[in-house]
């Protein structure tokens, strides 16, 4: 049984490892359908497919690294995680990151993932120089801007279905040291959480955690958390004699599956009230180092933190809203959910900068909000409720955290779909040989 970091659904795949590169035309000529995973930590259905599922993660070699220019040739399998860990030391940072780094880079780029940068500095596959795809009957493609440009487009944000990503490149920046000075404001209300944003729009890195069960006059109160990397001349003495230090390791482990009957309107009211007063006695207090593990992968400090959620599974719901309908398409979402009673322990806000080049690719210039739900009766009908408001305001989901969207819905929100399934008719064959759960269920 096999599942995304969500645990729903969780479906019976034939799992197959892909050690080298050559083996892969065995698994394409068996006849099936097939869809490469990476991690697992896209959230639903996105990297599952019972026909056959290709795990990439023994696909794990970084080949090459040009110390002038920063670019960084690996295979797909490559964890982010043994990016940081290989490169940080040496002063160099990848260009964008997910909130966690346990994510591959193929993930990364069918995903285009966006990080805390993305009003700055756009996804992950805008950094991408070019990258090697696998096709139909195993033959490979160098795929870049300038060389079959049309699959390069559409394999950023593609969610594997162009075909499988063997190896990429793409540039790291130089950093001065592993620390971010980072500083959090409280806002009370959507307004203001959102003002923080555009006030900050100089600071490479921001991000705000909402209490999705606030009401009335508190709706969308925060916490805006903004942050830049330091340079070594601005570190305390504390932090001077390793300036480049990885975190040290250890992490709290979620040992069991939390019961659901835990889970309720009064627990995570909770949760988020005592967030929000500890985040706002916090808030007073000065600009201070932030080690960039903390900082940008606080959720990966806790092991199996998906089990929180209890047996039954988790769905996150990430929408983008454009900008100018994002004050009251955020609002009604936020009503709705407080008023379901449904809250979510982690509910994020975010600013995006300009869509990219990725013909699938999740970001519109306007601002997300992702919301996590414990799976139960009433969920379906309330994401259905989401999905309506998101629609509506002329806004997306994000198909890696994706379980349960409408396909219509779906495919209004994403415009450029008619140009992908052009590209991927003739890159993929026809019918498509890679697809996913997701793929047959928002029939993409
Ligand atoms: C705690 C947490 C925080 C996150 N924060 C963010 C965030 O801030 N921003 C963001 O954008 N995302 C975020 N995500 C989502 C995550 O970054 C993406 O889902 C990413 O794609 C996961 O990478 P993976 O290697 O686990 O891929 P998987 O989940 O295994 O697969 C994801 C998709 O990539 C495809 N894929 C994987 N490898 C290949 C390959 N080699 N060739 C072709 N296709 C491939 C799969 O088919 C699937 O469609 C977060 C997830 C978690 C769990």
């Amino acid at each position: 049984m096999l599942s995304g970091w969500g645990r729903y659904p969780a479906l019976d795949c034939r799992l197959e490892r892909l050690r080298r590169c050559e083996a892969l035309p065995g698994l394409l000529h068996r006849g099936t359908t097939l869809i490469a995973r990476g991690n697992g930590r896209s959230y639903g259905d996105a990297a599952l497919n019972p026909e056959l599922t290709v795990s990439m993660l023994a696909m794990d070699r970084m080949r090459a690294f040009d110390a002038g220019t920063g670019l960084l040739d690996c295979e797909a399998g490559v964890l982010l995680a043994d990016i940081l860990e290989t490169f940080v030391p040496l002063g160099w940072f990848p260009p964008v990151v997910p909130g966690t780094r346990l994510v591959t880079v193929g993930g990364m780029i069918a995903a285009d993932v966006h990080g805390k940068n993305h009003h700055r500095d756009g996804t992950f596959g805008g950094h991408v120089e070019s990258l090697t795809l696998a096709g139909p009957d195993g033959a490979t493609r160098e795929c870049s801007r300038t060389e079959n440009a049309d699959l390069f487009r559409a394999t950023l944000g593609g969610m594997g279905l162009t075909g499988v990503i063997l190896s990429a490149r793409f540039r790291l920046r130089p950093v001065e040291t592993a620390f971010v000075m980072a500083e959090t404001l409280a806002a009370r209300d959507l307004n203001e959480t959102m003002a923080l944003f555009e006030a900050s729009r100089d600071w490479p890195h921001s991000v705000a955690w909402i209490d999705c069960l606030a009401r009335g006059a508190g709706l969308g109160r925060g916490l805006m958390t903004r942050g830049a990397f330091m340079e070594r001349g601005v570190l305390p003495p504390r932090l001077e004699s390793n300036p480049l230090c990885l975190a040290p390791a250890g992490k709290l482990r979620v040992p069991v599956d939390v019961p659901s009957a835990l889970l309720n309107r009064v627990s995570i009211g909770l949760f988020n009230e005592f967030c929000y007063r500890l985040g706002r006695g916090r808030a007073r207090a000065e600009a201070r180092p932030v080690h960039f593990d903390r900082f940008f992968f606080p959720l990966d400090r806790i092991e199996a933190w998906n089990r929180l959620y209890g047996r039954p599974g988790f769905v996150q719901y990430q929408c983008v809203l454009p900008k100018g309908e994002a004050p009251a398409g955020v609002a009604a979402l936020l009503e709705r959910v407080a008023a379901a009673g449904q809250g979510s322990f982690l509910a994020v806000l975010k600013l995006f900068g300009p869509t990219g080049e990725g013909l699938m690719s999740f970001p519109m210039e306007g601002y997300t909000l992702a919301l996590d739900f414990p799976v139960r009766s009433g969920t379906a009908a309330l994401l259905d409720g989401l999905d309506e408001i998101t629609h509506r305001h002329g806004g997306r989901v994000y198909l890696a955290k994706d379980a349960c969207c409408a396909p219509a819905r779906m495919r209004e929100g994403y415009p450029r779909l008619g140009a992908f399934k052009a590209v991927r008719a003739e890159a993929a064959g026809a019918p498509p040989r890679f697809a996913s759960e997701l793929s047959r269920r928002l029939a993409l």
